[in-house]
C-alpha cells in the first residue's frame, strides 16, 4: 500500500477526483495497547467494523489473536491470514450450512445463541459435538448507545434462565454474553449488563466459564465526547468484583469501533456548493453511511493546499454523489466559511464502519486506499490534544 507522511501530502501528490481512504497504523497500535494493558480479560476484534486485511494484519501485529465473526466470509478472511487465529461465531442467528462449515472446515468451537431453536441448530449441524463453547446472549438496555442493537438480539432475562440450563448440558464451556449497543456513551451500561448476568447466575446457580461483555466502547466525535476509556475499564472491574463469585470466570470483550475508528479518514472533494449545502463525492452509499440515519457527525478538516482559509467557521450539511435523497448527511459539519468547489475535506473517525459500507450504487465506488502517518483529527488516546473540545 502506498504511504504518505500526511493527508495534505497525499492530496497534493494525487489530486484525486474520487474519494480516497487513509489508514493510520499507529492509531490502531495505540488503541490496541490501551485495551491489552487495561481490559481485565481477552480481546476479540469485531471483524465487521473494518475487515480490510491491512487493518486486520496491523491488529495482529499489535497483539490481537482472537476475532469476533458473524459470517463464513469473515472466518475465511481471518483464516487466510493465519490458520491459527481463533474465530468466535458470535452471531445469534446462523444458517445450518454456515454452522457446519465453521465447525468442520474452520475448526470454530465458539457459537452464540439466544433461542432454544438456535441451540438445536448448533447441536445438529455439528453432529452433537462435545467440544463446543456456547454463549447465551442476554438482552440488556442499550439506553446509552448511539446505535441500538437490543431490538434484534438477546434473550430476555426470564428466557435466559431456562436457556442457560439447557445449553449447559450441551456445552464443554458455557458463557453468558451481552452487548450494550454501539458507541456507548456511559460506562454504567456495562455495570448494568454485568449485574444482569449476576442475577442469572444467582437464579440458575450456574457460574459460567466465560462472561462476554461485548463491544460498544466509544470513540470521540465532535458532538459525542465520552468519558475516558479508563472509566469504562474501572466500571467493568468494579461490577465484576461485586458479583462476589468464588471463582472469577474468564472475561472477554469484543471491541470494534474503539480499536479502529481513529485509524481511518475519508477524503472527499466538493463538487458544488449551494449556500450551506456541500455536494461531495462520497456519501451514505459509500463510506459515510453512518452520517445518514444514525446522523454520526465526523470531525471535518479542510485541506488547504496553500489557499487562504477563512477563520470564520460555518455549519454545513453534505449531499452525497448518488441521485437518492437518502444520500444526505445532516451533520452539522463545521468548516471554514469560504469552502468552495474543488476543495478537499478530510472526514475523521472513519476507520470503523466506513470502508465496509461501500456500494457500487449509481456507479460511484472508490477503492483508493493509502497509508498515512499523521495524527487523526480527534483522539481518545491522547486526551490532552482534545482539550479545546473537551472543555466545551
Ligand atoms: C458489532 C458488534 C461488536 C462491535 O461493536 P462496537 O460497537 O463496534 O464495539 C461486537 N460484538 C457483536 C456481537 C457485534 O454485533
Amino acid at each position: 500500500m502506498k504511504k504518505f507522511k500526511t493527508v495534505d501530502e497525499l492530496i497534493n501528490v494525487i489530486k484525486p477526483s474520487d474519494p480516497v481512504y487513509c489508514i493510520r497504523k499507529n492509531s490502531i497500535k495505540k488503541a490496541t495497547k490501551v485495551f491489552l494493558q487495561n481490559f481485565p480479560g481477552k480481546i476479540l476484534y469485531a471483524v465487521k467494523t473494518n475487515p480490510h486485511p491491512f487493518v486486520v494484519k496491523t491488529l495482529i501485529e499489535s497483539g490481537i489473536k482472537n476475532f469476533d465473526v458473524a459470517s463464513i466470509k469473515e472466518i475465511e478472511m481471518i483464516k487466510k491470514i493465519n490458520n491459527d487465529l481463533e474465530c468466535s461465531y458470535m452471531h445469534t442467528v446462523k444458517s445450518r450450512e454456515s454452522i457446519k462449515d465453521a465447525y468442520f472446515k474452520y475448526n470454530v468451537k465458539s457459537f452464540s445463541l439466544d433461542t432454544k431453536e438456535e441451540l438445536i441448530k448448533i447441536i445438529e449441524s455439528t453432529e452433537q459435538a462435545k467440544d463446543l463453547e456456547l454463549y447465551v446472549r442476554v438482552a440488556v438496555s442499550n439506553e446509552h448507545a448511539e446505535i441500538d442493537l437490543s431490538k434484534k438480539f438477546g434473550a430476555l432475562s426470564s428466557e435466559a434462565i431456562g436457556l442457560l440450563r439447557l445449553t449447559k448440558q450441551y456445552a464443554k464451556k458455557i458463557g453468558l454474553s451481552f452487548h450494550v449497543g454501539s458507541q456507548c456513551m456511559h460506562p454504567i451500561s456495562y455495570a448494568k449488563g454485568i449485574s444482569e448476568i449476576g442475577n442469572i447466575i444467582k437464579k440458575t446457580k450456574i457460574i459460567p466459564d466465560v462472561i462476554n461483555i461485548g463491544g460498544g466502547f466509544p470513540t470521540i466525535y465532535p458532538d459525542l465526547i465520552p468519558p475516558s476509556l479508563d472509566s469504562y475499564f474501572n466500571e467493568i472491574k468494579t461490577a465484576l468484583e461485586k458479583l462476589k463469585l468464588n471463582k472469577m470466570p474468564e472475561i472477554i470483550c469484543e471491541p470494534g469501533r474503539a480499536l479502529v475508528a481513529e485509524s481511518g479518514s475519508t477524503i472527499v472533494k466538493v463538487n458544488l456548493r449551494k449556500k450551506q449545502k456541500l455536494y461531495i463525492n462520497d456519501g451514505t452509499y459509500g463510506t459515510l453511511f453512518d452520517g445518514g440515519v444514525p446522523n454520526i457527525v465526523y470531525p471535518s478538516k479542510i485541506i488547504t493546499n496553500g489557499r487562504m482559509i477563512s477563520k470564520k467557521m460555518t455549519a454545513f450539511d453534505f449531499y452525497g454523489p448518488t441521485c437518492d435523497s437518502l444520500d444526505y448527511m445532516k451533520g452539522p459539519f463545521i468548516l471554514p466559511n469560504n469552502v468552495k468547489e474543488n476543495d478537499y475535506i478530510e472526514l475523521g473517525q472513519l476507520g470503523a464502519y466506513g470502508l465496509t459500507f461501500r456500494t457500487q450504487f449509481n456507479g460511484f465506488y472508490s477503492n483508493e486506499i493509502y497509508e498515512v502517518e499523521d495524527e487523526p483529527i480527534m483522539t481518545m488516546y491522547d486526551r490532552d490534544k482534545n482539550k479545546g473540545s473537551l472543555v466545551a
